[in-house]
Order: structure tokens, then C-alpha cells, then sequence
């Protein structure tokens, strides 16, 4: 009927024909534009072009002073029999106390007490939870700001050669640092910092690291301290270290909050000066932005908007927040 219409009127003149494919034109060319709102253009566009892109929510980020760093010095000989050098940074006179071979389940049970208030800020607090569940204690004092590397290693008759079979109900080594005068407590929101450290032995040889590092806060909240990848631009070594000692007295904080019961923070390794680290896409302002859940930081302000995924390793980002306090995404 439509055809029979057509070619009637078309008998009239030829040109109507040629405005009606015309016509169709148009509103395909709508169509794919979006000129009338259908969605079109989300299958035939790249979503990560998509310039619109306002969907990308922020974590709220607190900035806390943290008076605990510890590293470890020369990770690949660490071993049992050997011992491991730790190296405390400390802002204030704090006391290391570590333990071998601590039972798993207890140190789940000291961030618990901690979070029911039975805070974790002394020595005594932490062995009290730990009712005897360990196989070897030993304590250091630690000096204000001093970088003194510490030995800490079993004792020779221990007769401990390793710490049982994977999956483990020990962790090798947990390390405390709290700080010592009760006056300094008062001055920081973090009251100690626990670290679990993997130290290999003859059943579990993987080379030695820190497994977790939990700041406990004066409120009865724990953070598990997790490392940021950053995009460099090769930095001197003497700047990279300049920046790892900036980045410990500045800790980036984020919550997660809802479902999470253990909040988890962010350190901003080398984040404050900025130098050397370019935008992986524009390679021309300085990387600010932390993707989550990947943790990679390559985008800067103007570059955020533009992706829906990372990058780097193509994780779709559910959640950012800024290096920089006070820098709103651009876009
Ligand atoms: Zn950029
Ligand atoms: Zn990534």
C-alpha cells in the first residue's frame, strides 16, 4: 500500500522520491548523533571517549600524620636462621616489639579487640591479647627520627625451623610499634602500627616481605596500609627517596565504609612533590588520580574524565580520589 502510494506520488514529480530518501537520511544521521536522546551512540561510540563521563564517584580522603614507617633491609637474605634487619622510622621515641611464629587467629583477634575499644596502644595491650599464642618475643627501643637498623632474629637454641605447612596457623613474624611516652599519644590519631612480615624458611621459601601493615587509630579503627602503582618518569634515585621519606610522614587516608568492616588506606608513595610523573595519556600534567579498585595512579585532572576504565591494566574503576586534597576533576 506504502509502495503503491509512493510510486503514485512519484509519477507526480521525481523529486519527492529523492526528499524522501532524503529524509531518511536525516534521521538516521539523527539517530547516530543523538539529535532525539535514544541511545544509540553508547553501542557505536568507545565508551572511554565518552567526554560526559560524570559517573566516576570520589572517596572521601582524610590526610592523618602517621609517626610509624618500617622497611625492611636487604629482603633477600631475611631468613629464619639468619634473622631480619628491620629499619624503623619513627617521629617519636617508640618501642618495637616483635614476635615469631604468632598465631593467625589471634592477630585477627587483637584488630578486633581494637575495634571494640580495647585499644592496641602498648606493648602490654598486644601481649595480653595474644595470651602466650606465639613462640618467641623480643622488644627494641626505637629513637625519635633515628633510621637504626634493627637485627631481630630467633634465638640460637629456638630449635624452630619453620612454621608449619601451608596453609599456616602462624604468621612468622608480627612487629608492633607504638610509641613510648604516653604525652606523644595524645598528638597523633594513629597510636601503633602492625605489621606481619613473611620471613622464608625450609617448608615456605618465597622471598621475605611485609604481608600486611594495619595502622590502629586512637578511635578503635584499623587500616590496612596499601601501596599506590604510580606512573613515573624515571625519577634520579635520589628523588625517589626523597619522596618515599615525605610519603610516611603524609598518609592518604580513604574510607570504604559500608559493607567493609576493615577500612582500608591508601599510602601516597612519592605522591606530595609530583615531580617526574607524568600523565600515561597526555604526558604532560602530573598524575593525581588514584583508580580503584586496581590502585593505579597514571591519570591527571584533565585525563580522569575521559575513562571509564584504567589505562594501564583495563579495570573497570568503580571509585577514585585525588592525591592532591582540593582538586576537583575537570570535564
Ligand atoms: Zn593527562
Ligand atoms: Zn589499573
Amino acid at each position: 500500500m506504502p509502495a503503491t502510494v509512493l510510486s503514485t506520488l512519484y509519477g507526480y514529480s521525481p523529486h519527492f522520491y529523492i526528499a524522501v530518501v532524503f529524509i531518511c537520511f536525516l534521521v538516521t544521521c539523527g539517530l547516530v548523533l543523538g539529535w532525539f536522546g535514544v541511545d544509540v551512540p553508547v553501542i557505536l561510540r568507545n565508551s572511554d571517549d565518552s567526554a560526559s563521563n560524570t559517573f566516576l564517584s570520589r572517596k572521601r580522603m582524610v590526610q592523618v600524620k602517621n609517626p610509624f614507617g618500617l622497611e625492611i633491609v636487604n629482603p633477600d637474605t631475611a631468613n629464619i636462621t639468619t634473622g631480619i634487619t628491620l629499619r624503623p622510622h619513627c617521629l617519636e621515641e617508640s618501642t618495637l616489639t616483635c614476635y615469631w611464629g604468632c598465631s593467625v587467629q589471634k592477630v585477627q583477634e587483637v584488630l578486633q579487640r581494637h575495634a571494640y575499644r580495647f585499644l592496641i596502644m602498648t606493648p602490654g595491650a598486644l601481649e595480653e591479647t595474644l595470651n602466650n599464642q606465639y613462640q618467641h618475643r623480643e622488644q627494641h627501643a626505637v629513637q625519635k627520627e633515628s633510621k637504626e637498623e634493627i637485627l631481630v632474629r630467633l634465638p640460637e637454641d629456638s630449635e624452630i625451623e619453620d612454621f608449619g605447612a601451608v596453609p599456616r596457623t602462624r604468621y612468622p613474624l608480627i612487629a608492633l610499634l607504638t610509641l613510648s611516652h604516653a604525652d606523644d599519644r595524645e598528638l597523633y590519631p594513629i597510636v601503633s602500627m602492625l605489621s606481619v612480615l613473611h620471613v622464608p624458611d625450609r617448608s615456605y621459601s618465597l622471598p621475605c616481605r611485609i604481608l600486611n601493615q594495619y595502622l590502629l587509630t586512637a578511635q578503635g579503627q584499623f587500616y590496612d596500609l596499601k601501596q599506590l602503582y604510580m606512573s613515573t618518569s624515571e625519577p634520579t634515585p635520589e628523588c625517589a627517596e626523597e619522596s618515599r621519606d615525605c610519603a610516611r610522614d603524609m598518609e592518604l587516608l580513604q574510607r570504604l565504609g559500608l559493607t567493609e568492616e576493615e577500612e582500608e588506606e591508601e599510602e601516597g608513595e612519592g605522591a606530595q612533590d609530583g615531580r617526574g610523573k607524568d600523565c600515561v595519556v597526555c604526558q604532560n600534567d602530573t598524575v593525581n588520580w588514584v583508580l580503584l579498585p586496581c590502585r593505579h595512579v597514571c591519570l591527571c585532572d584533565g585525563c580522569l574524565t575521559r575513562f571509564q576504565h584504567c589505562p594501564i591494566c583495563r579495570q573497570f574503576v568503580q571509585e577514585t580520589f585525588p592525591l592532591r586534597s582540593g582538586t576537583p576533576p575537570t570535564g
